[in-house]
This record gives C-alpha cells, sequence and structure tokens, in this order.
C-alpha cells in the first residue's frame, strides 16, 4: 500500500526496512531461553495415500508461540535460530518431541503412521545427528522404521562424502530418509544417485502449476517414473485442490501432503483424524470424478 504511493516511495520503504531490521533484533533476543521457556510446539501435517485416504505419515512442523505476538511461523524464525548457532539445539529437541509423541500415539493405540523431522545443514553437519538420532529413539522407544528424516538440497551441498557416510549411518540404525523440495535445487539428480534414500518429495511449485502448465506436468511425470525405476517412494508436496490431486492420481503418485487434506494442526486434531482412521467415520480425499 504504502509502497505504491509515488513521492513518498524510498522514504516510506526505508522505514519499512528499518522496521523489519528492528523486528529482527526483537525477535533474536526473544528467541533465547523460548526452548526452555516451553514456547516451542509441534504441529503435524498428515501425508495420506491417494487410494484410501488412510494417513500414512505425519510431518512434525516447528511453531513458535511468541508471548506477545503470537504464533510464529519457521520461515521467520529458523533462519534467526541457524544464525545465531542455536539450530542444534532446538533440532534436538524436535526429534526428541517427535519420537516421544508417536511413541505415545502408538501405547495409545491408534494406526501407526511415520513421523517425518526436517534436519537442517547444522544438525547434519556439527550436531552429531547421529548420536541425537539414537537419543531420541532409545529414550522414547519408537522403533526406528515409523522415524523419517527430511532433508533438503541445500543440506548436502557442503560435502558430499561425509553427507553419504552420515546418511549411511542413519540407514543402518533403521530410519528412513527422504529427499525434501525435490527438484528446486541444482543436482537434485546426482542425489538420487549417490544417496541412500526412501522417498522424495516433490516440491510445491510442482504442484502448484500441474494443472495449468504443460511443461510441469512434464516434469512431474517424469519425477514419478523415475522414482518408480528407482524404487523411491514418492510424495507430491503442497496439494490445495481437487483438480492437482486428480492430475496427481492419473499420474500414480501414492501419497499427497497439503491444505487439501488437512493443514499442520495441533496434537490434539491430529489424534481425532487418527481415531478416525480406526471407525467408519473416515474423513477422505475427494474421491475420483466419474468419466475421468
Ligand atoms: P517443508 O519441510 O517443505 O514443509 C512443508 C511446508 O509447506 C510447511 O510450511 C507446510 O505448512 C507447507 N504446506 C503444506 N501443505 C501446503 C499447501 O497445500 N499449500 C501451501 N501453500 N503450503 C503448504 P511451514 O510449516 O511454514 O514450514 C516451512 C519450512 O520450515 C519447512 O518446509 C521446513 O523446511 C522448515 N521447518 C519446519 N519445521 C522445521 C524443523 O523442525 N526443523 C527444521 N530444520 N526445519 C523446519
Ligand atoms: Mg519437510
Ligand atoms: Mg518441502
Ligand atoms: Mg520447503
Amino acid at each position: 500500500q504504502a509502497k505504491k504511493n509515488g513521492r513518498g516511495t524510498y522514504r516510506l520503504f526505508t522505514s519499512d526496512l528499518t522496521m523489519a531490521a528492528e523486528r529482527w533484533h526483537t525477535l533474536s533476543n526473544d528467541l533465547y531461553g523460548a526452548c526452555e521457556r516451553g514456547e516451542f510446539a509441534l504441529h503435524y501435517q498428515p501425508q495420506v495415500s491417494v487410494s484410501d485416504s488412510s494417513i500414512t505419515g505425519l510431518e512434525a512442523l516447528l511453531r513458535w508461540h511468541h508471548p506477545t505476538e503470537g504464533l510464529i511461523q519457521p520461515a521467520l524464525f529458523i533462519p534467526l535460530l541457524e544464525e545465531h548457532g542455536r539450530m542444534v539445539e532446538v533440532g534436538r529437541w524436535v526429534l526428541r518431541t517427535a519420537c516421544l509423541q508417536n511413541a505415545a500415539w502408538q501405547a495409545q493405540g491408534l494406526p501407526k503412521v511415520r513421523v517425518a523431522v526436517n534436519l537442517s545443514a547444522q544438525q547434519f553437519y556439527r550436531g552429531d545427528i547421529v548420536r541425537a538420532v539414537r537419543d531420541a529413539l532409545d529414550e522414547s522407544g519408537l522403533a526406528p522404521e515409523w522415524l523419517e528424516l527430511e532433508l533438503t538440497e541445500s543440506l548436502t551441498l557442503d560435502d558430499t562424502e561425509v553427507t553419504v557416510r552420515v546418511m549411511e549411518e542413519l540407514k543402518a540404525m533403521g530410519v528412513k530418509l527422504s529427499l525434501d523440495d525435490f527438484g528446486t535445487g541444482w543436482s537434485s539428480l546426482g542425489y538420487l544417485r549417490r544417496f541412500p534414500l526412501d522417498r522424495i518429495k516433490i516440491d510445491r511449485s510442482f504442484v502448484r502449476d500441474i494443472v495449468n502448465d504443460h511443461s510441469t506436468a512434464a516434469i512431474v511425470h517424469s519425477i514419478l517414473g523415475l522414482a518408480r525405476d528407482l524404487n523411491l517412494d514418492c510424495v507430491a508436496e503442497g496439494v490445495e485442490t481437487a483438480e492437482q490431486l486428480e492430475h496427481l492420481r492419473r499420474e500414480n503418485c501414492a501419497e499427497i501432503q497439503g491444505y487439501l487434506f488437512s493443514r499442520p494442526v495441533e496434537v490434539a486434531q491430529i489424534e481425532d483424524l487418527l481415531r478416525q482412521m480406526q471407525t467408519a467415520d473416515v474423513a477422505t480425499l475427494p474421491q475420483k470424478k466419474s468419466g475421468t
């Protein structure tokens, strides 16, 4: 609004920047002790089977309940944690919490699902990730097959040999590995060749354009074919419309994640969804339209 008003443009824009810088500074200070004060929480977003709408996995997504600003999204504060070297510690908390939560759900007799945890580059290279994962599994008693670790391409730019070695140690423990935001980086195909992956997650930017853009549809078609040939599972991220789902179903994409089925939600809502899976009262994806 302000920025579009011809004359004062420059001044207003600078003051916007100043405000952003101040906010950044304030939030950085507030982040100290946020973990100890219990201000972090995990929300979970279902990964769903296209064929029968059953939940197969839950991605843990970090949220910060700021005492005065309310709920803050990770895009805003994870870079701050990284900058201040705090992501290793918070990442350990995420791992522990997600594993304890999944073990608790299983202990309640709810249907077994994977829990997927995002890893940052700092955690991977400086945080003794193998130890952190083993501790989280030991403490929670969760069987490793129910934990999946999501890695992104930006993570792996540093040192391929170290990356492969760490990934192999994690695989040897029995946890699953998936490559997040697939297709957005420069060397996606190289990673498929070198890394011991179980799954790829097709980035939301492809799903967004899949219905209207011919090249995007062709790329997704190829990714799914490649995944099949390489024996990798595939989840399409960011599915928001029935049309996108229909397209992915036709392409034999087995699993989706996105607002169409559910946004990331709090623990209590996940428990409702898991309980519904046990009864006839299932939440379902839109069904295949007749004639298509
Ligand atoms: P991501 O791992 O790719 O997670 C998926 C993001 O897409 C989530 O954003 C989710 O809310 C959003 N999303 C899911 N379905 C839809 C959809 O249908 N439409 C749209 N527009 N968005 C959708 P969120 O929770 O804001 O997280 C953003 C990123 O922050 C994550 O991207 C991940 O890279 C990072 N992140 C979140 N939690 C953690 C964590 O515990 N540790 C680390 N290292 N990174 C995390
Ligand atoms: Mg992810
Ligand atoms: Mg992603
Ligand atoms: Mg992302």
